[in-house]
């Protein structure tokens, strides 16, 4: 059986979610496919390991496509300041939102919980099909019209393709589009925890030569301990039995983190860069994860990926209002010029802080004091960097742009 779309959308996480519900209401008749509805939240659940730090920017899309409120709903944690130091050196450099009139820096939300939350939004839209769980079998890419084709049999044909289904995505595959990619020397080892401290509005990140040692408020007494080092060091850490690995928390993070009053769940994430050689080709378009990867250490991975979505829902809504060929490669060039280098420059500069500060190197030693000093003693300097981790630097695409 053959259902026909406007445009088929393969993944529905964050992204592939966000961007059915940025085309809800529109003309287009959409489906958005997804192998794995997530598990139902309750109240009182523990937290998930897989949380993101979501910038303002991410906020107001989430917002804007009538998401947030569901998200705030469930379990979120705003953070109103960010400090970042060097270990064993005196001078930290905090960003407060206070200094620049804003309520908070960001939030600190369960991937779970930002999913289910978009989830339910594109439900509500009746030119969207939701079709979950279903894993796909086959993509099959032509410039005219894409087949995807269910395991269960079903065949999906859209005339736009949109990939967001991840660092494997079988449609930048079978578009045949390359990447460029490399492992980093360093894994993150994620920590659930229970502090013995009331809910904290900070997050916090000290740098070490072996990479950093992060700190993520979460609701309630909740944290997220985020610990990168090189593959061997945290195959250590991750056969150690939980009250030894606990010792060694103590042990290696800063005094601020306080008693870790118990050890709730952990695990570990290799980390990849990658980049596709091209965001669009006619007939197909790719966003977030399938689109690029970068280093998570200043949590921009998601939210430059919904900044893809706001960019591309963009294109894809005025094409529809000038009556232009949505799917041609013509039109999502223009989705394409927008975010790469966007997303090209965040890379780079992640890909900067990774090499500057994992190292003893002693002029690099020299340069990261001298930037954290800068940071700090510069008044113009500052808010430019608080407003950068905002994701309210640099063009904003309008459906995340405040009014
Ligand atoms: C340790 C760590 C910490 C991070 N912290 C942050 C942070 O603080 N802030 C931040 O912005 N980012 C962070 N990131 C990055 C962030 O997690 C990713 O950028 C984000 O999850 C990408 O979302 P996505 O929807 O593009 O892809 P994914 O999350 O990979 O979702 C892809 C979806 O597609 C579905 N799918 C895949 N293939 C198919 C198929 N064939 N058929 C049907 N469905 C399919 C999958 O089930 C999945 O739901 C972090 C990453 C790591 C590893």
């Amino acid at each position: 059986m053959k259902t026909e779309y406007d445009i088929v959308i393969v993944g529905g996480g964050m992204v592939g979610a966000a961007i059915a519900c940025a085309l809800g209401g529109s003309r287009y008749q959409v489906t958005l496919i997804e192998g794995h509805y997530p598990d139902a939240f309750e109240t009182g659940q523990p937290h998930d390991l897989r949380v993101s730090a979501l910038s303002v920017a991410s906020e107001t899309l989430l917002r804007n496509i009538g998401a947030w409120d569901g998200i705030t709903s469930r379990r979120s944690c705003p953070y109103r300041r960010m400090k970042v130091w060097e270990a064993n050196e005196s001078a930290a450099t905090l960003f407060d939102s206070e200094e620049i009139g804003e309520a908070h820096l960001g939030h600190i939300v369960e991937n779970r919980v930002t999913q289910l939350a978009l989830l339910e939004t594109v439900k509500q839209h009746n030119n969207i099909d939701l079709i979950c769980p279903a894993k796909t079998k086959r993509v099959d890419y032509s410039s005219g019209s894409s087949i995807v084709e269910l395991e269960d049999g079903r065949e999906i044909v859209g005339r736009l393709l949109i990939g967001a289904d991840g660092g494997e995505s079988k449609v930048r595959q079978a578009a045949g589009i390359g990447i460029t990619k490399w492992d980093y020397n360093q894994q993150a080892l994620v920590a659930s925890v229970v502090t013995s401290y009331p809910q904290q509005d900070i997050t916090w990140q000290q740098f070490t030569p072996t990479g950093p040692l992060a700190f993520l408020p979460l609701s309630g007494n909740h944290a997220s301990l985020v610990w990168y080092n090189t593959p061997d060091e945290i195959k250590r850490l991750m056969a150690m039995s939980d009250h030894v690995f606990l010792e060694a928390v103590h042990q290696e993070f800063p005094s601020c983190l306080g008693k870790i009053d118990q050890l709730l769940d952990r695990s570990y994430f290799p980390l990849r860069r990658q980049h596709a050689q091209s965001y669009v080709a006619e007939g197909v378009a790719l966003a977030g994860d399938s689109a690029h990867m970068i280093h998570p250490l200043a949590g921009q991975g998601v939210n430059i990926g919904f900044m893809d979505v706001a960019m591309l829902a963009e294109v894809l809504l005025d094409a529809q209002e000038q009556g232009d060929r949505f799917y041609s490669k013509e039109t999502l060039a223009k989705y394409e010029k927008a975010r790469r280098h966007q997303n090209l420059l965040m890379m780079q500069t992640m890909d900067a802080f990774y090499h500057v500060f994992s190292n003893d190197n002693l002029p690099l030693k020299l340069l990261r004091n001298l930037g954290l000093g800068v940071a700090n003693k510069l008044p113009f300097a500052k808010p430019h960097i608080t407003r950068f981790a905002m994701g309210l630097e640099g063009p904003v695409p309008s459906l995340a742009r405040r009014t």
